[in-house]
C-alpha cells in the first residue's frame, strides 16, 4: 500500500518546509493544499469575482484550471497557463485567502480534488506527503501516517518574521504579528491546532531546529 502521509498545522509551524523535506527524503510526491486555496483566491481576484459571493466562488473552485507541481524539490503553481508560484504568496492573496477558505461550498470541492490528487500522486510515486489544515481529519483521515505540527505563537512569529523580512528584530516581529494573529483567528474556524485528533501524532517544533523537526516526523513515519 502507498505511503500516504498527512501533515497539518498552523502557519509558521514549519509545516511546508518539513513536509517538502520529508517527501524529498522518502522519494515521494508532495501536495500543498494551501497553494490550492491560494491559487483559487488569486484567480478570483484576477477575474474580479466577489469573494463574498459564496456561489460564484464555489463555481470558480469547480472550474479552476489549476496545474499544481508535486515535485517537493521545485513546486510550481500554474493557473490557466500563468505561472502564479510567486503571485499566490503576496500579502494581497494572504489577506484574502481566509474568505475563500471559510466558504462552505468551496471546501468540499477542493477537498475532493485533494483526495483525487493524493491518490494519483501516490500511484505515480509510491506515496505522498500532503500538508494543510484539515488533511489528517477531513481530507485523508485514512492516511497511513498523520501528524499535527505545532509551535508556540512566539516561535511561529519568529519564523514568519524571518521568512517575510529576513530577520526577527522587534520591528519585524511587530509587522508580522498582525498577520499571524489575524490568520490564526480566521483559520480557527477551519480547524483547531491546540489538540491532535485521535490517531494523530502531535509534534511540537517550538524548540526544534528544522533538521530536528524533519527527523521527528521521519521518526513517526518509521513508527
Ligand atoms: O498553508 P498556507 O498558509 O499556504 O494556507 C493558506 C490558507 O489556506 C490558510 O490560511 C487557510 O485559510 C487555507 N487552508 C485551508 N485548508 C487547508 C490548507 C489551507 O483552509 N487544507
Amino acid at each position: 500500500t502507498p505511503l500516504t502521509i498527512a501533515i497539518d498545522g498552523p502557519s509558521g509551524s514549519g509545516k511546508s518546509t518539513v513536509a517538502r523535506a520529508v517527501a524529498e527524503r522518502l522519494g515521494v510526491g508532495y501536495l500543498d493544499t494551501g497553494a490550492m486555496y491560494r491559487a483559487l483566491t488569486w484567480w478570483c481576484l484576477e477575474r474580479g469575482t466577489d469573494l463574498a459571493d459564496v456561489a460564484a466562488v464555489a463555481q470558480a473552485a469547480r472550474t479552476l484550471p489549476l496545474d499544481l507541481g508535486t515535485d517537493p524539490g521545485e513546486v510550481r503553481v500554474t493557473v490557466d497557463g500563468t505561472d502564479v508560484t510567486a503571485a499566490i504568496r503576496t500579502t494581497e492573496v494572504s489577506t484574502a485567502v481566509s474568505a475563500v477558505a471559510t466558504n462552505r461550498e468551496v471546501r468540499p470541492v477542493l477537498q475532493q480534488r485533494q483526495r483525487d490528487l493524493m491518490a494519483s500522486i501516490a500511484q505515480r510515486t509510491g506515496g505522498v506527503v500532503a500538508e494543510g489544515r484539515d488533511i489528517t481529519t477531513v481530507v485523508a483521515p485514512d492516511a497511513r501516517v498523520r501528524v499535527l505540527l505545532t509551535a508556540s505563537e512566539e516561535a511561529r512569529l519568529r519564523r514568519r518574521s524571518t521568512e517575510l523580512h529576513g530577520d526577527a528584530d522587534a520591528s519585524s516581529l511587530e509587522a508580522t504579528r498582525d498577520q499571524v494573529v489575524r490568520r490564526d483567528r480566521d483559520d480557527s474556524t477551519v480547524s483547531r491546532f491546540d489538540e491532535a485528533a485521535e490517531g494523530v501524532t502531535l509534534v511540537d517544533t517550538s524548540d526544534l531546529s528544522l533538521e530536528g523537526s524533519i527527523e521527528a516526523v521521519l521518526d513517526v513515519v518509521a513508527g
